[in-house]
Formats: C-alpha cells, structure tokens, sequence
C-alpha cells in the first residue's frame, strides 16, 4: 500500500493508474478504523480496480463546543489494517494541506435544503463541513467510485445530491451498517462510552427497531410513534435529539400516504451523541 501525505503524491498515483485504463473506488474516513469502515473496502474493491481510503479529522464539520482534539487518531493501526485489505493507496494529509491559509476557507458548498433538518438543527455547521470537504476530496482523488456508509443516512443524501447536482463524475455506493452483535451500530464515537453507557446504547437500535416492526404492522399514526421512542429511550437514559420517521426520497417528514421511509434517530448517552437509522417499506 502505497501512503501519500499530500495532494500531489495522491494525484500522481490516481493519475497512473487512470493512463493504466484502471478504476479507482475512493473511501473518504476519518479514521480510528473498525469493522464498519473495513466493509466499505470491501464494497469498494468490488467496484474498481484500485482502492483509495482517505483518512483525514476534518475540523470544518466539527461545531463549537464539539470536541475535535479529543477525537481518536490511530494512523498506524488504521495504516495496518488497511494494508491488509489490500487497499492501492491511504491518503493522510494534515490539516495545513487541505486548509493552507485556516480551516474557514472562503468556499463553502452547501444543500441548503438538507443541511438545517434532523442532525443539521442540532450541529447547523456540521453538513456544511462535509459537503465542502467531500467536494474538495473528490477533486483530489478524482476517483469514478465513492462508498459512503448507510449508517450515516443524511450524510449519504445529501452527498449524493451534491453530485447530482454539480455533475460531479462519481458514482456514489451506500454499504450497509454493520453492528455489534447486541444491534449498536459500529462508530469510532463508540469507545468514548463508559461501561454502562456502552450497555445502554443498544436500546436505540432496538428501539428503532421496535418502530419498524409496528409500522410493518400497519400503524401509520407517525408522530405519535415518534413520541413513544423518544419516551422510552429518555427513559434508558439518553437525551434524545430527535426520532424521526422520514420520506426516504426526499428526507422530508412523512405522511400516512409515504410507504418508503426511513427511522432516524440521534440520542447522546453523557458527552457520546449516537445516531442510528432504519428504512421500512409498508
Ligand atoms: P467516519 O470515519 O465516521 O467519518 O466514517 C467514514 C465512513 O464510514 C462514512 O461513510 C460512514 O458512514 C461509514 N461508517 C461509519 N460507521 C459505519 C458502520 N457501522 N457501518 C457501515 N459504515 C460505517
């Protein structure tokens, strides 16, 4: 596995392999790797020839108060892992690369629409962070290919409108979630829990898991669905952002009519904030 620390040393690798006639499948992290990044690989290597991960804590998607010094940086771990995956090329560059003058560079791109509802409300300059830094990657790696996780449901909607709508030449891929085998969804933010938290945790997915099931059986009173969530999960102990049932077409709050949806939820267990989401068809 080849390592480049900088733009131009990942350029030049992407270039060759792209004289080469060879597809590039491009994995964008922010490392402290587990098994749920590893299935990204995975599914990336079945797109293309050559597999890039990028691994890189971008400053712009963490919000005041939010604690980006703290985040877990395990660069040689994560550089071992993914050499035994067989992945072409890990990108790490530092901060001062990405960002040369500071972290608020003058351009942003931003989906309006997208950015403010459910995660959005509660870190407003979060998706603008990602957008803007996914853009600035894909131009970067120029890759053909972009897995993103399922997990992280409205990061992967508003990515793939981001592309839709400025033509970028990528196709994007959603990777299933992959969980603990008690339902918590694989997240670096996973080992900030303290022991009774960790045990705690796996109530979100089960209680999403709960509504599915009721809204399989034909329950269309959304809200109070919603409610009910947001009751029993405050009462195992989280504080509850929001449980929201949505369209899955547009994101947007569902009606009786919708058939298509999705659960999503994010609830904080002490200084830990989980999401979590599930899609129903009815
Ligand atoms: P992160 O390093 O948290 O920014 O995540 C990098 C990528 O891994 C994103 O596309 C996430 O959606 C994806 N990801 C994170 N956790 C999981 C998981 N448990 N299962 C599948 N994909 C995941």
């Amino acid at each position: 596995m080849q390592t480049a620390r900088t733009k131009s040393q990942s350029r030049s690798a992407v270039k060759s392999w792209k004289q080469a006639g060879e597809s590039v499948a491009f994995v964008p992290t922010m490392g402290n790797l587990h098994e749920g990044h590893l299935e990204l690989v995975d599914v990336a290597r079945q797109h293309a020839d050559r597999v890039v991960v990028s691994i890189f804590v971008n400053p712009t998607q963490f919000g005041e108060g939010e604690d980006i010094d703290n985040y877990p940086r395990t660069l040689d771990d994560d550089s071992t892992k993914l050499a035994e995956k067989g992945v072409d090329l890990l990108f790490a560059p530092g901060v001062s690369e990405i960002y040369p003058d500071d972290s608020s560079q003058a351009t942003r791109v931003e989906v309006p629409k997208l950015t403010g509802i459910l995660c959005g409300k509660f870190r407003p300059t979060h998706f603008i962070g990602v957008t803007t830094i996914v853009a600035k990657l894909f131009n970067i790696v120029q890759p053909d290919i972009a897995v993103f996780g399922e997990k992280d449901f409205q990061q992967l909607f508003l990515i793939r409108k981001m592309v839709q709508d400025l033509d970028f030449p990528v196709k994007v891929i959603g990777a299933s979630t992959i969980r603990e085998t008690d339902g918590l969804a694989m997240s670096s933010r996973n080992g900030c829990l303290k022991d009774v938290e960790r045990k705690t945790a796996s109530h979100l997915y089960k209680t999403l898991s709960e509504m599915a099931f009721i809204l399989k059986k034909g329950d269309n009173d959304f809200r109070s669905l919603e409610e009910n969530a947001s009751k029993i999960l405050e009462n195992a102990g989280f504080t509850v952002d929001y449980v929201s049932i949505r369209r899955v077409r547009d994101l947007q709050t569902a009606t009786s009519n919708d058939t298509v949806l999705v659960i999503l939820a994010a609830a904080r267990l002490g200084e830990t904030r989980l999401i979590d989401n599930i899609t129903v068809d009815i």
